[in-house]
């Protein structure tokens, strides 16, 4: 308040802290609502889902198997995964190079938002060391294991002038804001999901899971415990799955109310989405099922069917890892796929095995040079499909991982890695429904894996003399 002919400078400095202040506050809150609707939402259904999903499932999934079985089980997968993402990688190429969707220079087109470099040696290394976490805990909870981690321990409460009750609130939110900004810069590494290293989670618990089945009767009570832990949190599951479709819903409008250049997207790009649809469309709708069906003779849409809340799960987060609770669900619940087999190779699947980001890695990296109007010679267009299919298997599945992991096909040809600026503002768009594809593609592994080793289940059944693991 001001009295008289002027305003008391004191007054006047205090109230200008406290707009200050209030300003500062409802930043912080916008910043908050926003990363309700997208951060703390998928934070929430990625870490939680995977840290117990995957832990549990695979500890129970390989634990029923012997060694053998399992190492027979775990050779087809592989063959199952490299050669889907092999014809998917194809299929990118062949209708990238048909359709020809970067005509044209590229100065007509739309550029926004920024790169992160990661050079294929890094993503390697990374995808070595997540193997073998040196902690398990820190496993579970480590927030951000790349370079970047660095930067974010720089993030501090400022230590100037914390005399008042009103710099300490001011300087946290000045070090919570850093803090968002940094966080926004912080890139998704291979085998870790939302900061949980899940690779090295899969590779210990596949360890343990290996050891308690070879262990038989002094096993049991691990087995059984996990059983019913594995029980309780499906049934949590089962309750979570009622505000799926709503959770799923504010996901999309978040992103929708974001996108505020929909009406710059240039002809190019647009040609480019169809392109990639296209793609994923023939490898989804018709090399998948023809594979199921030729191997297991099985109608394949029932199959497909079965797995519908799987798939708008994967539409609704864009990733494969927190779609992976109703993945297990669907196949075990619905398409009655045995869950020795589903836990043994889901889990590996939803790391590894992603047919529709290698497809749209080629892609996406023919499309570059298109509009760079760079030839690319045959050799090139090989070491794009090595890459990608690397790419794709070093991707997290978690949303938008390929774009960082595509830097590394791009730096294989020579193609300049800033052109991925060219295709973000659709990518969250083409993430969902390569995301799709790529639940899809591990799901029809599992019945195809499962039709396969019959045999060996059929074996250990007999050795256990039970039939499956118990309900
Ligand atoms: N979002 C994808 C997934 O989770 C990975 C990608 O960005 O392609 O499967």
């Amino acid at each position: 308040m001001t009295k008289g002919n002027g305003e008391d400078p004191k007054t006047g400095s205090r109230m200008e802290r406290i707009q200050q202040g209030v300003r500062k506050r409802t930043l912080l809150a916008k910043k908050k609502v926003q990363s309700i609707t997208k951060d703390d939402v998928k934070s929430y259904l990625l870490r939680n889902a995977f840290v117990l999903f995957t832990v549990i499932a695979v500890i129970l999934g390989i634990a029923a198997l012997d060694s053998k079985a399992s190492g027979k089980m775990g050779v087809r997968a592989v063959v199952y995964y490299m050669s889907t993402t092999i014809i998917a990688v194809l299929i990118g190429i062949i209708i990238v190079v048909i359709i020809h969707p970067g005509k044209g220079t590229k100065e007509n087109m739309h550029r926004e938002g920024k790169i992160v470099q990661v050079t294929a040696a890094d993503a390697f290394l990374d995808l070595i060391r997540n193997m073998f976490p040196p902690n398990l805990v820190e496993a579970c909870f480590k927030q951000f294991k790349t370079n970047y981690e660095k930067r974010m321990f720089k993030v501090g409460i400022p230590s100037n002038d914390t005399s008042t009750v009103a710099s300490i609130i001011s300087n946290v939110s000045e070090a919570m804001e850093t803090l968002t900004q940094l966080k926004e810069e912080v890139v998704p590494v291979p085998g870790s999901v939302n900061g949980v290293n899940a690779l090295g989670l899969v590779v210990f618990s596949m360890s343990f899971g290996l050891v308690i089945g070879s262990m038989r009767e002094q096993g049991q009570a691990l087995k059984d415990f996990f059983d019913s832990l594995n029980e309780a949190i499906m049934r949590l599951v089962a309750l979570i799955m009622w505000y799926a479709p709503l959770g799923i819903l504010f996901l999309i409008a978040g992103k929708i109310v974001e996108m505020e250049d929909v009406g710059v997207i240039g002809g190019q790009l647009a040609m480019y989405t169809v392109t990639v649809i296209i793609g994923l469309l023939i490898h989804a709708v018709i090399v998948l099922p023809l594979l199921y069906f030729l191997i297991t003779r099985k109608n394949p849409w029932v199959f497909i069917g079965g797995l519908i809340q799987a798939l708008v799960t994967a539409l609704g987060t864009s990733s494969s890892s927190a779609t992976l609770p109703v993945t297990f669900k669907c196949l075990e619940e619905i398409n009655g796929v045995d869950k020795r087999v589903t836990r043994f190779v889901l889990p590996v699947g939803a790391t590894i095995n992603m047919d529709g980001t290698a497809l749209y890695e080629a892609l996406a990296a023919i499309f570059i040079a298109q509009v760079n109007n760079f030839d690319l010679n045959f050799g090139q267009i090989i070491t794009i499909s090595i890459t990608a299919t690397a790419a794709s298997i070093g991707a997290a599945g978690i949303p938008q991982a390929g774009l960082v992991t595509m830097v590394i096909v791009l730096t294989s040809v020579g193609l300049p890695t800033d052109d991925i600026t060219l295709i973000i503002a659709v990518d969250w768009f083409l993430d969902r429904l390569r995301t799709t594809t790529n639940v899809l593609g591990d799901s029809i592994g599992a019945g195809i894996v499962e039709h396969l080793s019959q045999h060996e289940l059929k074996n250990r059944d007999a050795e256990m003399g039970n039939s499956v693991i118990e309900e």
